[in-house]
């Protein structure tokens, strides 16, 4: 049965989507600017409650599905299951805490510097790495995602859609193509070109900003579901006048972007007002929160420069969290390929460390970058019955089994793993791996396919499926089944190709 829901198709910008105020985080990819140019937020005229556009909640689920393949895609999802995780987790804390929200929530990361989240069709929910680093306490972060939470849950896309007369699909293209444009301009300048990119991005940002009543909307209900959850209500107000204090010292025309913004100085004033009329809550960061701001500093810039950093903190004692700091020494010595001292390093943050699955995964890094992958599988096989779901070991356990010359199992552990997961790329292709270890060519490239196509590389994942009914180690049931998929992938394929797509996944 359909049910009127607003259409939440619209590339929502948080705080400020604008260049990256701090230079904190330089990442491999080079620093984001391109959104220095991007257009002033327009004005939308006010279309109230005639936007409510017929859309079933599984319609909506496929557009933000097909937009975070286009994501993917493109190198703009953060394949990183600490992260992910992380995040998935605070936001469903901060989702259960109101009664409002009618769809499934699905958090990501984004490895962009800049400083963004944004709520896509279906309760997708994506968190630029740059705003993870620049937030300094869990309340900001957590008031981030509230806000985003709250675009979502009180239908503020809908009037956004109906200014879209295209059909959704052209309309999730120019999003995720917007998305990329807003990214750094030569990560994704490989797959969209760059005069494409920007007219769409122009075009789309003109129509996807919030309105001013919006924005307020969702400062003030995300204020009422940070309260509930638990947190630092002052967190909002703490975190918009960092980001204020921030542009003043950049050059360029990020002011004018904050001068149109719906971000002003009165709503970071009414963000302060509602914290005061709250009585102040100390509320101490998680050991997760640390160790993932950890996880994401030690990617930034180069290896040996993120080793120098953590060792420099932990020599003058700059940290919030020692264990924190601890483990992102650990991992920026495997990132520079220091095993024997990040083995010892390792050692040091045990005897300081609570039980934690990061901690567990890591170790099982150490051993298996340090040539020990039976070691390794010992220490998941402990540790996965103690964080079952945690994603970094259900993936680690099958790749240390590949490792440690027992292919057949971790084959059998990532079937497992994708009854519970279905449709998880990075399980399909270690089962891939596995299947590739014991020369099992049709399971191989069947799961190397499953792979691309979460990817939302059709072609690739066509090529693969393709390989697979030639492999020739197939039975007849296994034959068509691999059939059946590849028709679904080609008129998947064809889909797309008509309403635009594909350009960006070659
Ligand atoms: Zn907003």
């Amino acid at each position: 049965m359909r049910r009127t829901v607003s259409a939440t198709l619209a590339l929502v910008l948080a705080f400020t989507p604008a260049v990256a105020p701090v230079a904190r985080a330089q990442y491999a990819t080079p620093a984001a600017s391109a959104r220095a140019s991007a257009p002033a937020a327009s004005t939308l005229p006010d279309l109230g409650d005639s936007a409510q556009v017929a859309l079933s909640p599984a319609q909506e689920r496929k557009i933000g599905e097909t937009a975070l393949k286009q994501l993917r895609a493109a190198g703009a999802y953060l394949n990183d299951p600490e992260v992910n995780d992380y995040l998935n987790e605070l936001g469903q804390r901060l989702v259960a805490a109101r009664n409002d929200a009618r769809a499934d929530f699905h958090f990501f990361g984004v490895p962009d510097p800049s400083i963004n989240a944004f709520a896509m069709p279906g309760g997708f929910i994506g968190v630029n790495t740059g705003l993870i680093l620049l937030t300094q306490t869990e309340s900001e972060l957590a008031s981030v995602l509230a806000h985003e939470i709250t675009h979502v849950t009180q239908n503020h896309m809908a009037r956004m859609l109906e200014n879209q007369k295209n059909s959704l699909l052209m309309s999730l293209a120019a999003l995720a193509v917007a998305i990329l444009a807003a990214r750094s301009g030569s990560s994704s300048s490989d797959m969209v070109p760059a005069a494409i990119a920007s007219a769409q991005a122009l075009q789309v940002q003109n129509q996807l900003n919030f309105t001013r009543e919006n924005e307020y909307e969702a400062d003030r209900i995300g204020f009422q579901r940070l309260d509930a959850a638990g947190f630092d209500t002052g967190g909002a107000a703490a975190l918009m006048e960092r980001l204020q204090k921030a542009s003043r010292f950049t050059d360029g025309n990020v002011p004018t972007y904050l001068r149109t913004h719906p971000i002003t100085y009165e709503r970071i004033a009414e963000a302060q007002a509602r914290a005061q009329s709250k009585s102040y809550r100390q509320v101490a960061d998680s050991l997760d929160f640390q160790m993932v701001r950890a996880l994401l500093r030690s990617y930034a810039g180069r290896s040996d420069e993120a080793v120098a950093w953590f060792d420099n903190g932990l020599a003058e004692r700059k940290y919030n969290s020692e264990v924190a700091a601890r483990y992102g020494l650990v991992a920026s010595l495997l990132r520079d390929k220091q095993f024997a001292r990040a083995k010892k390093e390792l050692a040091a943050l045990e005897t300081i460390a609570p039980p934690h699955p990061m901690i567990e995964a890591i170790a099982a890094h150490v051993l298996m970058d340090s040539g020990e992958a039976a070691a390794a599988v010992t220490r998941l096989e402990a540790a996965l019955p103690r964080y079952p779901n945690k994603l970094q070991l259900v993936y680690d356990y099958p790749d240390a089994l590949i490792k440690a010359g027992r292919p057949a199992q971790a084959s059998a552990f990532a079937e497992a793993q994708l009854q519970r997961f279905p449709q998880n790329g990075p399980l399909h292709e270690i089962a891939a791996k596995a299947y590739a270890a014991q020369g099992r060519s049709l399971k191989q490239h069947q799961h190397l396919g499953e792979y691309y196509a979460w990817m939302g590389n059709l072609r690739l994942a066509i090529d693969q499926l393709e390989l697979a009914i030639k492999a020739g180690d197939a039975n007849f049931y296994e034959s068509s089944v691999v059939e059946t998929r590849l028709r679904a992938l080609r008129l998947e394929q064809a889909e797309q190709q008509k309403e635009g797509f594909g350009r960006s996944t070659g």
